[in-house]
């Protein structure tokens, strides 16, 4: 039993890592084919950047990523395992010596540790068959919202080309929920409020602020994470955690006043990391509180 529990630890370490290198790769792509819409529709910062990445573009989708983004060198096999490549040339370019940047081993790092840490810490016994295809919708659910993380840290934007399948997997998610669940009307409810708990109140905002404080963008992801939950506790605890990590990371800045008023903060990134601790360590969260109150 132990054992086998190691096993499945291990691969899902591996596979994290393959497919957060994947996702770090999507990220690249997406970006450029957003620059290429933004290009052709007049914007002129869309064109010095899309110089940058145009190496990526230009490339067949089998063969992205397998080049320099300095040298345009192509890289081997060698040079694309994840994480031991980026290690054992410590950061660098083989072929040009230049630094090629962080973000490749954060996304596998970030990936495999997100589903190590799902596997080990799940509040659910993966007892059942159900029970595994809700723990497997949460890990591809887990690897959409690591692009999307990424993809809203650097550019303040949620492409609609993942956060739409990201919905639909979140509805799937939810009518297996309600479906199962020994009271579904209950469930049902719970997945209503859910959904209001986590994109309804940003609705609300982004009409009062008139699209100033939050995008709509922020409005389907709170969707997509709502479904994925489909737990109206989750959902505040999300949305709970969220503002708790998002005034952790960015009340230093605004006090020290490296943060301007009207900077713009990323919420999705915010809400993501809600969602992943709300899903994973929730229940037992409420448990403890609950023991607390009572
Ligand atoms: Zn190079």
């Amino acid at each position: 039993m132990l054992f086998g529990s190691v096993l499945v630890l291990i691969t899902l370490a591996l596979l994290g890592l393959v497919l957060g290198s994947f996702a770090g790769a999507t990220v690249w792509r997406l970006r450029a084919r957003q620059l290429r819409l933004d290009a052709a529709a007049g914007e002129k910062a869309a064109k010095a950047e899309r110089r940058q990445v145009e190496k990526l573009e230009k490339r067949p989708l089998s063969k992205d990523r397998s080049v320099c983004l300095h040298c345009g060198h192509p890289l081997g096999w060698r040079d694309l395992i994840p994480l031991v490549s980026w290690l054992s040339l410590r950061g660098k370019c083989r072929y040009c010596h230049k630094a090629i940047g962080r973000f490749e081993p954060l996304m596998e790092l970030g990936l495999a540790t997100f589903f190590v840490v799902s596997y080990a810490f799940w509040p659910v016994a993966l007892a059942q068959p159900v029970d595994v295809l809700q723990f497997a919708i949460w890990l591809v659910a887990g690897f959409g919202l690591a692009i999307l993380f990424a993809y809203d840290a650097k550019w303040f934007l949620l492409p609609n080309v993942v956060t739409f399948p990201l919905i639909g997997l979140g509805a799937f998610n939810a009518v297996l929920v309600v479906t199962t669940s020994p009271i579904p009307v209950a469930a049902l409810f719970s997945v209503l409020m859910s959904c209001v708990v986590l994109s309804g109140l940003y609705y609300v905002i982004y009409v009062l602020s008139r699209h100033q404080w939050v995008g709509f963008g922020d409005v389907k992801l709170g969707l997509a994470l709502a479904l994925l939950l489909a737990n109206w506790q989750l959902a505040v605890i999300a949305l709970f955690l969220a503002n708790l990590v998002g005034t952790l990371v960015f009340l230093p800045q605004m006090l020290t006043g490296t943060m301007k008023r009207h900077s713009h903060i990323p919420f999705g990134p915010l809400l993501i990391i809600g969602w992943a601790l709300a899903g994973i360590f929730g229940m037992q969260l409420l448990q403890w509180y609950v023991g607390i109150v009572l």
